[in-house]
Parts: C-alpha cells; structure tokens; sequence
C-alpha cells in the first residue's frame, strides 16, 4: 500500500504543523494547525483538498487555525473526548486505541497525558510515523503542565514500545537546546555525542532535525532513558525506580 506523504510546515516561532495526505483516495489531514494560512498555502501548493484536522491538546499553538481551516474547507476536527470541553470546532471525540480512518490509512489513537491531560497520539503504522505533539521531542519532553511525572513516564514508555523503525514526528524545533542539557547528563554516550553534532549541522544549514527514528531517541533522549544505569548514576539515584529518576531529570531541565 501506498504510505502517506507527509508535508512539514514551519509555523509561529518554532512550531511545526504537518499535512498528512494518502495518495489513493485523495484524504488529507492536518496535524496541529497553529496557523490557518500557512496550511491553506500549502494545500493550494500540492493541489490537495483537506478532509481532517486532527489535534493532539488544546494548547493555542495546536489549535489556532481550527475554526478558520474547518470554515474555509469543510474538514472535520478530531480531538481527544477528555479534552472536548476545549477544542475549537471539535466534531469527532477520540479515545485511547481508537483507530481513524484516513482515507486507506488506518491510524490509532494513543493517550499520552503528561503535558495536558488530554493529549494524543496518531499513530500510522503502515507509515511509520507518529505524530506526537508536545509529548516527546527530539532529545527531549514536554513541560508538565497538567499531568504528574509518572504519567508521563508512562506515556514516553508507551510510545518508546511501537516499533524501532517509527519516524517521531514532534509539533516544535527544540532539539539544539535539548542536545545541549542531554549531554550534561550522559558524557559518554557515543550515539548521543554522534547525533549532537548531528543537530547543529542541520540547525547551521537552517534544516529541521525532526523527525528522527524512535530507536534514534531511545538511544539518546534522556527522558526516555530514565530506566538506565547511566542516567541513574547521572541523577545520583541508583536505587530509585525510573518514573522517580524521570522526575528529577524532568525537575533538572525545568530550571536548565
Ligand atoms: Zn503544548
Ligand atoms: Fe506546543
């Protein structure tokens, strides 16, 4: 089967908004549109007509350009039930393991609370990709905004458990600073010292360093590492249990 093509769009400061669009039968969502008119300019662009708007949290940076896309398109808003109170234009509530239908693409649904309380997850399996929102970010994680650190930690395992292959699609360009506090913690880890230099090669040609593999960030996002020995040791907590050394890494970037 034909994968999605998927169209990145720099938006506000340092967001990123993302047409989703199956060749087969024409379907095209958007995820997390900030802005109605840079998505209304790229739809022109690729001559694509928008079907889906699709919200992973309420933040005004995801949801910005809902009203104006849903009136100028006609395309329905699908957003998480528990966030229904708080979703500009929201037609279709979601819930965890729920699949949507994107023309022939099938995508899943996955609630990943932590930085609000009614964050998602899509999901798209047969193109590997997932779109994460504010969740995980390349070499980093959301602030906790709503939810606890063990939530959290629990929503980064639940994403770190989909295939190695997947491409981690994140909704901002944080990475460079992120790199940054990552290998204060972790000195040695060659994968992380390699995708470090990685990152400020991208950042100085202007390029984006989103998406990247999820076995990429399992083996350099400290948040993801929480279980390890060497992040342990990094947080002098080798006998605490990993949702606790998430807590304090969580703790140590708040103020990084
Ligand atoms: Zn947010
Ligand atoms: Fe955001």
């Amino acid at each position: 089967m034909a994968r999605l093509q998927i169209e990145q769009i720099s938006v506000l400061k340092d967001n990123y908004t993302y047409l989703l669009h199956d060749p087969a039968s024409g379907a095209t969502a958007v995820v997390d549109p900030a802005e109605a008119d840079p998505v209304l300019d790229r739809l022109r662009l690729r001559g694509w007509r928008l079907s889906h708007i699709l919200n992973t949290h309420h933040h005004a940076d995801h949801v910005g350009g809902n009203l104006q896309l849903r009136q100028a398109t006609g395309a329905k808003v699908f957003a998480s039930s528990n966030d229904a109170g708080r979703i500009p234009g929201i037609d279709e509530s979601l819930r965890d393991g729920q699949s949507l239908q994107l023309g022939t693409q099938a995508g899943q649904v996955l609630e990943v609370p932590g930085h609000t309380l009614g964050h998602i997850a899509f999901w798209f399996a047969d193109s590997e990709a997932i779109f994460v929102g504010d969740t995980l970010f390349m070499l980093g994680c959301g602030r906790l905004f709503e939810g606890s650190a063990a939530q959290m930690w629990a929503s980064l395992q639940k994403i770190s458990a989909l295939p190695p292959a997947t491409l981690v699609y994140c909704a901002h360009e944080y990475t460079e600073s992120n790199a940054r506090f990552a290998a204060t913690l972790e000195t040695d880890n060659q994968a992380l010292a390699a995708r470090r230099a990685e990152v400020s090669d991208l950042r100085e040609k202007g390029l984006p360093t989103v998406p990247a593999r999820l076995e990429v960030e399992c083996a350099t996002n400290p948040f993801l590492r929480a279980a390890l020995p060497s992040l342990k040791r990094a947080v002098a907590m080798t006998e605490a249990d990993p949702a606790a050394v998430f807590a304090e890494i969580r703790r140590r970037k708040d103020v990084f």
